[in-house]
């Protein structure tokens, strides 16, 4: 798996941190099951995504939380956060064996996302 820096503006997300960063620990990306292969943009979603409900459900994100190495969420001082990124959408030119993205960066967006299927990784792009 590879790294590619995330930029996410899915701010309903649990995993969501203010400056566009994600503190998931690991993202998946995935096509949307009804179609099977992505063909655009809209046709992707982030499988990591939780919808932000309550205080409580901050909690129940906490398994997939990145609080390895130097990164403490609340105080992150600037630092970015690099979630481990494994995608299956592989018909697209980023993706590599493996289930790995060699893009440098990605963007995941989802505005008023209620479900994983109202995101999309920006970044695909159809070979
Ligand atoms: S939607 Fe995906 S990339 Fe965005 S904050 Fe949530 S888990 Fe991270
Ligand atoms: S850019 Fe392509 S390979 Fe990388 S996460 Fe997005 S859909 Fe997957």
């Amino acid at each position: 798996m590879s790294n590619p820096i995330i930029k996410c503006t899915v701010d309903q997300c649990t995993h969501y941190m203010p400056g566009d960063q994600c503190m998931a620990a690991k993202v998946s990306v995935y096509n949307e099951e009804e179609r099977g292969q992505s063909k655009g943009a809209e046709d992707t979603q982030c499988k990591s995504f939780h919808q932000r409900k309550t205080v409580g459900d901050m909690l129940g994100a906490l398994h997939n939380v990145n609080i390895g190495g130097t990164v403490s969420a609340p105080f992150l001082d600037g630092k970015q956060i690099t979630p481990v990124v494994e995608c299956f959408v592989n018909n697209c030119t980023h993706w590599q064996e493996g289930n790995a993205c060699n893009a440098g960066n990605i963007h995941v967006a989802g505005p008023n996302a209620g479900k994983t299927q109202d995101t999309d990784c920006e970044t695909f792009r159809n070979s």
